[in-house]
């Protein structure tokens, strides 16, 4: 049977609750947009530091600007909790490096399952050595995103690094949706590709054949 990750965050929630406790959370964030429902929803349950950590990002004035519109995101939104943020290092080299041979598949391919484990397994890294109590990922908000994946990819990390992984489903209950009325909202840039070069391009290919079909 599938299972509901987004039943597992809310027996863990409610867990905490019962016994009094608000846990810190080492939150990797993809971009602004997509973390802005997974703060307004996670804040009132965790003690939150983004963790902005993409190397996968092309080019590298997109990268910055998707940090800058992060740093604006986190400073607009009134949260229970004040919400930290700590960015990572740019290192392009150990993208390319991560999904080599992989180059030409699609989007939601086994490259993709490499970059998120990538991205996941350096917020562990940070969230273990700087004693967070859990770590995980917004990027279970896009519908282009395997959850389950993405999930599993956390539990096997939690396990290999011993900080537990907070399990999540955020595109459940329309988290999707109200990201984008929040990205709205405070006027954000929403980028139409994921973020690597190779999505960028599959992106404009798609554009293409649209304009002249
Ligand atoms: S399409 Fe997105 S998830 Fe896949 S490799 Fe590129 S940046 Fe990473």
């Amino acid at each position: 049977m599938k299972e509901n990750y987004q039943l597992l965050l809310d027996g863990i929630i409610k867990e905490n609750e019962k016994q009094n406790i608000v846990p810190t959370l080492l939150l990797h964030s993809c971009c602004g947009p997509c973390s802005s429902y997974c703060l307004e929803y996670l804040s009132n349950y965790f003690k939150i530091t983004v963790f902005y950590y993409n190397p996968n990002i092309y080019p590298s004035e997109e990268y910055f600007f998707r940090v800058d519109e992060q740093r604006k995101l986190i400073d607009k939104l009134d949260c229970k909790y004040p919400v930290n943020m700590i960015v990572g290092k740019y290192d392009v080299d150990r993208f390319y490096k991560t999904v080599k041979g992989m180059e030409k598949l699609k989007e939601g391919s086994q490259r993709c399952h490499l970059c998120y484990e990538l991205r996941l397994r350096e917020a562990a890294t940070i969230a273990k050595s700087e004693g967070f109590d859990y770590f995980t990922t917004t990027l279970t908000i896009s519908p282009y995103k395997n959850s389950t994946v993405l999930n599993e990819i956390g539990k096997k990390i939690e396990e290999e690094i011993g900080v537990k992984h907070l399990p999540s489903d955020f595109k459940k209950r329309n988290g999707y949706k109200r990201s984008v009325e929040l990205s709205r909202m405070f006027g954000m840039y929403r980028q139409d590709y994921c973020g690597c070069i190779f999505s960028k391009m599959e992106r404009e290919a798609i554009k293409k054949l649209r304009e002249t079909s």
